[in-house]
């Protein structure tokens, strides 16, 4: 049905309401650039400590905590706390890289999407469980080996990886300090004249190749960074299945109709939910499917 691909006049308001959102927060998160505050602000999105951030993202200040052998409980703390009250909420309205994700969306709508399946995305977020996992269990070796005293060895034996083991090949980290720093310096173009290319870092490739690939996924998976990899969304996705708030479905008034679930930019299968409530790991709370339904169904739910 064609008006069924089209976007509701609603949803794209919506969709307008929140990308001026995620807007605002970026410059709320980077406050530093205007002179005001640093670092107060400790949240779970995909945003490293840069020289103009007033916000560090959770899972940064995790890895570093870590490998520092101190507990990390405000980043545990700001995991558990927002998770726990609004799920992956900041993925769709806050996060700064989800943003860039939506812009390179816009930008390239013109290409043909791949929409995975159920299962699809459920086995590709593995790989996403995998990273998180292995870097937890990297920086807490590293915390305990700098805890027994063996700082000097453990930081020669991780070099970059030392501090923040995710942070060197996250495409976020790239984004937000690494292309602002080259850039701001003006050493772009003497970085990659021909004659210096031999003498760039590997890992500044290695870096390059994995955001160039990062940019191509997004362009074909539209948020498929949220989907199957970022650390944060794995961590936030187990917390907003048991969140108190999220979207559910009204079953009087629905009929099955599947717009809900052809609007949800994150794959989610609404109807395979309990209607009272969708728990999935991949809800963002983005609230695209309330707009979408033409029954008025779907309802923001508390608890
Ligand atoms: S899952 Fe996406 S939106 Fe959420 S923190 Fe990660 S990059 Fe940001
Ligand atoms: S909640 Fe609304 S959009 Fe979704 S299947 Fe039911 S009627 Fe259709
Ligand atoms: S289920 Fe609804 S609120 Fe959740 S991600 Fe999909 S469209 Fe957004």
């Amino acid at each position: 049905m064609a008006w069924h691909k089209k976007p509701k006049t609603n949803l794209t308001k919506l969709r307008i309401v929140r990308m001026i959102v995620q807007i605002i927060m970026f410059f709320l998160l980077n406050l530093v650039f205007f002179e005001i505050g640093a670092n107060w602000l400790v949240l779970p999105i995909n945003m490293p400590q840069t020289i103009f951030s007033s916000s560090e993202g959770s899972f940064f200040l995790l890895q570093r905590m870590l490998s520092r052998a101190i507990i990390p409980l405000i980043p545990l703390a700001s995991f558990l706390i927002i998770g726990g009250i609004f799920g992956r909420l900041f993925c769709a309205w806050g996060c700064p890289f989800g943003l860039f994700q939506d812009i390179i969306g816009l930008i390239t709508s013109w290409v043909k999407k791949y929409e995975p399946t159920h299962s699809t995305n459920n086995s590709m977020r593995q790989i996403g469980e995998l990273i998180t996992g292995g870097t937890l269990l990297i920086s807490t070796f590293i915390g305990i080996s700098v805890g027994l005293g063996n700082q000097a060895d453990v930081e020669a034996a991780f070099g970059s990886f030392f501090e923040q083991p995710w942070a060197v090949l996250s495409p976020a980290v790239f984004l937000f300090t690494a292309i602002p720093v080259i850039v701001y310096w003006g050493v772009l173009g003497e970085l990659f004249r021909i004659e210096n290319l031999g003498s760039i870092d590997i890992l500044l490739w290695i870096r390059l190749a994995i955001f160039i690939g990062a940019i191509i996924m997004i362009i074909y998976i539209p948020r498929g960074w949220c989907r199957w990899i970022c650390p944060v969304g794995i961590i936030m996705g187990r917390l907003g299945e048991h969140s108190l708030i999220g979207v559910g479905r009204n079953i009087t008034k629905c009929n099955h109709c599947g717009i809900c679930e052809d609007v949800c930019p994150m794959g989610v299968q609404i109807l395979s939910h309990p209607a009272e409530r969708v728990r999935s790991v991949h809800c963002t709370n983005c609230l695209d499917c309330i707009p979408a339904c033409d029954e008025d169904a779907m309802e923001l739910k508390i608890l």
